[in-house]
């Protein structure tokens, strides 16, 4: 048994960065970018009002005042997406829209709300406006160049593309980018109780859940779930799913059960006549037993058969390894230091308790969650949205201590 850090450390080992692949940026949410991106534009492009207002020049409203006000004559009235040869001249202005190019002359705007537009409540074209106060030179012009400039490195290889950088590449014109490539992700259940969802179950026999909890977290992860259903617990079915997943070009095998002390050997005897075994079982509850190796160079994740052990080792470990194929730096779960509201047994293990996390006035606080919490009970996790970490060596934990809580709900880390 080795203990969850060292089997992390193991697992992130032998699984490596994927190669990029060129995608829409829209198919980019939420991956890796594998190139540096500099800009070929100014972005804006060009001087333009931040404000509904008038373009003006600065000069001509020294000394403007409430009772002299500044009289400027308006040549023009400009939009958005709209240019003019009007050029402004001392003692005119321009009525501009906010995103509207600066008109030729002018060096600053001056909102509607500080003119006559407002003192008269008409907000409309005048052939005058007046302002009441001095204004600062280049106020409320937003200048070419000032957001990003032309051949600037805007957006680092390795960035997470979240949505402001997949806004910041539509602006620089860029539809498609380089992106690290999605694992595909081979899932595959073992045991010979198991039916697929659609099927009738028979007698001795459960429906197995275990595929489509590992495919969702794969898709919420960010990886393409490979299906390859249900082998029976005989080494030739394994052997020839995994055959069928190989065939596929998947980059990492799940499987589920069958690495538990009964009837581990079908997937170690497959892991010893096709690759290696790297280690088995991790001091961890749920989910100690867990199997990690490789078949013909690539990794291999077994998972245990009961539902919500299959999903904690998940997050430990899988999460990790996949973040890390997504070209991700850091894949620590969200976590949050959390006072516990009652006493906790815990064992030797590193404990993963399924909890409820909630924000109070004093911080965030746990509670375990109620009811039955076998590892065999899937909707323990359907009443948590955390795992609180009991570490090694804590076997008594009291109402008031503070703990680690990773949260389940805060998507993406
Ligand atoms: P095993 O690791 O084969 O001893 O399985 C442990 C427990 O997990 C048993 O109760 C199995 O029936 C259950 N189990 C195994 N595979 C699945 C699955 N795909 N979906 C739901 N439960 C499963
Ligand atoms: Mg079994």
């Amino acid at each position: 048994m080795i203990p969850v850090d060292e089997a992390l450390r193991l697992i992130l080992d032998h699984v490596q960065p994927l190669e990029p692949e060129r995608v829409h940026i829209l198919e980019g949410l939420g991956r890796v970018l594998a190139e540096d991106i500099y800009s070929d534009v100014d972005i804006p492009p060009f001087d333009n009002s931040a404000m509904d207002g008038y373009a003006i020049q600065a000069a001509d409203t020294q000394g403007a005042t409430t009772e002299d006000p500044a009289r400027l004559r308006v040549v023009a009235n400009l939009a958005a997406g709209h240019t003019t040869d009007v050029v402004v001249e001392p003692g005119t202005a321009i009525r501009i829209m906010t995103g509207a190019p600066l008109a030729a002359g002018a060096d600053t705007v001056v909102r509607f709300e500080e003119t006559s537009e407002y003192r008269t409540g008409k907000w409309e074209l005048g052939e005058q406006v007046e302002l009441y106060n001095e204004v600062r030179l280049g106020a409320n012009v937003r200048p070419r160049g000032e957001d990003i400039r032309r051949g600037e490195l805007v957006l680092n290889k390795g960035t997470l593309l979240r949505a402001q950088e997949i806004g910041v590449l539509a602006s620089l014109g860029r539809p498609q980018c380089l992106v690290t490539k999605r694992p595909r992700v081979a899932i595959l259940a073992t045991g010979d109780e198991l039916v697929g969802v659609e099927e009738e179950v028979g007698p001795g026999q459960i429906r197995s859940s275990n595929e489509y909890s590992n495919a969702a977290l794969v898709q919420k992860y960010g990886g393409i779930p490979v299906r390859l259903g249900i082998a029976r617990d005989e080494v030739q079915e394994l052997r020839s799913k995994i055959e069928e997943g190989l065939a596929a070009g998947v980059d990492l095998f799940l499987t589920s059960a069958g690495v538990s002390v009964g009837d581990y050997d079908i997937v170690k005897d497959v892991l010893g006549a096709e690759g290696k075994m790297h280690f088995w079982q991790v001091k961890m509850k749920p989910g100690k037993p867990l199997a990690f190796g490789e078949i013909r160079g690539v990794p291999l994740i077994g998972l245990p058969g009961n539902p919500v052990s299959a999903m904690v080792s998940f997050e430990q470990f899988v999460r990790p390894a996949m973040l890390k194929m997504l070209g991700r730096s850091s894949w620590e779960m969200p976590t949050v230091k959390v006072i516990v509201d009652h006493d906790i047994d815990s064992g030797k293990r590193r404990d993963f308790l399924r909890a409820v996390v909630e924000h109070r006035d004093d911080g965030y606080h746990a509670q375990v969650v109620r009811g039955p919490r076998g590892s065999g009970v899937l909707t323990s996790m359907v009443r948590a949205n955390a795992l609180l970490v009991v570490p090694e060596g804590v076997d008594r934990v009291k109402a008031g201590d503070r703990l680690e809580a990773q949260m389940l709900d805060w998507h993406w880390g």
